[in-house]
């Protein structure tokens, strides 16, 4: 029996095999087509429980095996795994990207949003049903066949030049190295950035230390590197990956920009920012960027100010000239240990893996009146994984999840939150929920446990809040339910989390010395407090760069108005403390926008949006208690438990009684 075909709650994880991969996927893929033909074929007038319940019905199957496929293929892949999940990815991509485009099925769609029936649909399934022609439209479904052909035409052309696109980014990336033989030129550079640089060169059979642009080579130089000199060399070769040679992606942003303004107004929209956000809680272009402008406004002050603080203390220290890119991330660093000596490490000691998950536990426990329980006895894809279950008061199971914490050769790397199953709730009763959390935390070693930085504790809290926003659903659609919501919401209840990381009480739960059990000292928690505000102008401009530039690309910029570079240089150089060179080309390399179809594209401005979001709900929290279960109750019960069954904003008013304000934010930034 392969156990991929009948998955229920209780996943074998011990008996899948690469072997049952193509088998199950196949057949359920088959299954899933011929339930589709069958919706489409039904005859009468269409009744939401043959339309968009059968479709739901339809692909759950399907869904819930390639959702573990492709789970253990992140956590535990192997060649043959990685073969066979290669093999299924395209026709079951396809076959989701077909659906709206079948006649048979829209008509049937359209045809009930007519009917009496659609009138008298609860809220939820209403909006089910609009969510899902809208989702249809936007994808052509209302197009004429020679706009169908012509749409398919240009994600065909989006689909090959984004991911040339992301491939010359990683090759233009690789292709370059710095050696440097002479040990001298190393100066400031930690210890272990330099032994990265001779292991570098040595596995290349060379002599001396080798540096590259990817991230930890590239951080430590800029951050630490006393030669100005290597530093420009390695900003520079960095600024323009991909900007010229044989990886160039100059053509390819140009074309991707026309394409896609091109597919928004076939479909109806003004610019690609309408597309886009139109399934989003900022709703439109103008939106988004209205309130870009106002961060923006904000945060200019205080990023001047900054600006002239680094550069006085950049004179102080003796270094004359204009500052430039390479100088702002060295010199930073300088300011920050002249102003409060703080190492992430100190903090670790503190932060021992089973006392943060016990006091993380504790916390939402109080907050939302549930019990978390260990179980031992279900099989798992590794021995280091661990298995939950949240208990509401009566007992009753509300989410299993899994916590897959630590790295290991055949897993990705980053941390993540899997909804695997999304429970529904109907007619008074729910079904559990089942998750997981990965993350790829400090392992424990020979003589001590698990220790975690502040920045390790932090991320388990994010990756537990959209943990909790799955295991909270209430919805009776499974497509609505959970995490399923607007991009720019969804990280509403995971930022959210954050916060009690920054809160002495908190801390106190979450914290305490491995050997001694001792709290952390309030010194040491002074000094943690001051790195969270420390250049936040800054920080908050480069992102408010990012989103602009993301935003008037999508919207403003036409061949009319000149090199697409030129234009996007101008852009960041007004959100940048230092004078950017006029070959600077940092968006040939800006995969959040140009390495997928949609990607961040004209979504960039979600990483703020969803600050304001978190940092405003928080202060409600703050003003009545941090462990308050009336809050907490209220949070569970107007956003977690909703998942996508209302307008996002219209959850975000439940909770705080007003819209969201930005002020929040720029008290916690200290930019008050
Ligand atoms: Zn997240």
């Amino acid at each position: 029996m392969n156990p991929l075909v009948n998955l229920g709650f209780d996943i074998p994880f011990d008996r899948i095999r690469p072997e049952h991969v193509r088998p199950a996927i196949e057949s359920l893929l088959e299954q899933a087509k011929a339930a589709v033909e069958a919706i489409a074929a039904t005859p009468g007038a269409p009744t939401y429980d043959s339309t968009l319940e059968a479709l739901e019905a339809a692909t759950e199957p399907l869904e819930r095996a390639m959702t573990v496929v492709d789970h253990l293929e992140s956590v535990a892949t192997t060649p043959a795994l990685r073969e066979a999940y290669n093999a299924v990815v395209p026709e079951v991509t396809a076959f989701f990207a077909s659906l709206p485009l079948h006649e048979g099925l829209y008509r049937r769609l359209v045809e009930l949003a007519e009917s009496e029936e659609a009138r008298h649909l609860s809220p939820t399934r209403r909006r089910f049903l609009e969510k899902t022609l809208d989702d249809f439209r936007r994808h052509g479904a209302a197009l004429s066949p020679p706009e169908k052909e012509k749409l398919q035409a240009i994600t065909r052309e989006l689909a090959e030049l984004t991911s040339r696109f992301a491939q010359n980014v990683v090759d233009a990336t690789s292709a370059f190295e710095l050696v440097i033989d002479d040990e001298g030129r190393l100066a400031g550079l930690p210890p272990t950035a330099i032994e990265a640089a001779r292991e570098a060169a040595r596995a290349k059979g060379i002599d001396g230390y080798r540096f590259t642009l990817h991230a930890p080579s590239y951080q430590a130089v800029m951050t630490y590197l006393d030669d100005a000199s290597v530093r420009e060399q390695v900003w520079r070769a960095f600024d323009t990956r991909a900007s010229f040679g044989t990886h160039d992606n100059r053509a390819i942003v140009r074309r991707i920009l026309e394409l896609r303004r091109e597919k928004a107004r076939l479909l109806g929209f003004a610019d690609f920012s309408d597309l886009v956000l139109a399934d989003r809680m900022a709703e439109n272009g103008d939106r988004a960027s209205e309130f870009v402008d106002r961060l923006r406004q904000r945060t200019r002050a205080a990023f001047e100010r900054e600006r002239r603080e680094l550069e006085a203390f950049r004179a102080a220290q003796g270094d004359e000239g204009p500052m430039q890119p390479w100088d702002l991330a060295y010199w930073a660093e300088k300011q920050r240990r002249a102003l409060f000596a703080f190492d992430e490490e100190e903090l670790r000691p503190y932060f021992p893996l089973d006392r943060v998950l016990e006091g993380m536990f504790a916390i939402v426990s109080r907050l939302y009146g549930i019990r978390i329980e260990e179980r031992k006895d279900l099989p798992v894809w590794h021995e280091a994984v661990r298995t939950f279950e949240i208990l509401d008061e009566g007992g009753v199971l509300l989410c299993r999840f899994y916590a897959d914490l630590f790295p290991r050769d055949e897993k990705r790397g980053g941390a993540w939150l899997n909804g695997l199953v999304t429970g529904v709730a109907r007619d008074g009763r729910r079904q559990p929920h089942l998750g997981l959390i990965c993350a790829n935390f400090t392992p424990p070693s020979a003589d001590k446990p698990a220790l975690l930085t502040h920045r390790e504790v932090e991320t388990l809290f994010h990756e537990f809040g959209h943990l909790l926003h799955h295991a909270f659903s209430e919805v009776e659609v499974r497509s609505l339910g959970g995490t399923n919501v607007a991009w720019d919401f969804v990280e509403l209840p995971s930022q959210i989390m954050e916060n009690w990381c920054w809160e002495r009480e908190a801390l106190d739960l979450v914290g305490g010395h491995y050997r001694t059990g001792a709290k952390i000292p309030d010194d040491l928690f002074e000094r943690l407090l001051r790195t969270r505000t420390y250049r936040a102008a800054t920080a908050m401009m480069r992102q408010l760069g990012f989103a602009r530039v993301d935003l008037d690309l999508h919207r403003v910029w036409t061949p009319r108005e000149g090199d697409v570079f030129d234009f996007a240089r101008a852009i960041l150089q007004e959100h940048t403390p230092a004078p950017l060179p006029p070959e600077s080309a940092m968006i040939a390399s800006f995969g959040h926008l140009f390495s997928n179809e949609v990607g961040y594209a004209a979504g960039y401005y979600s990483y703020k949006w969803a600050e304001v979001l978190d940092a405003d709900a928080f202060g409600r929290f703050r003003e009545e208690g941090i462990f308050n279960p009336e809050v907490g109750r209220a949070f569970r019960e107007t956003i977690l438990a909703r998942g996508n069954s209302r307008d996002p904003g219209e959850l975000f008013r439940a909770f705080r009684g007003r819209d969201p304000s930005i002020e929040p934010l720029f008290e916690r930034a200290g930019l008050a």
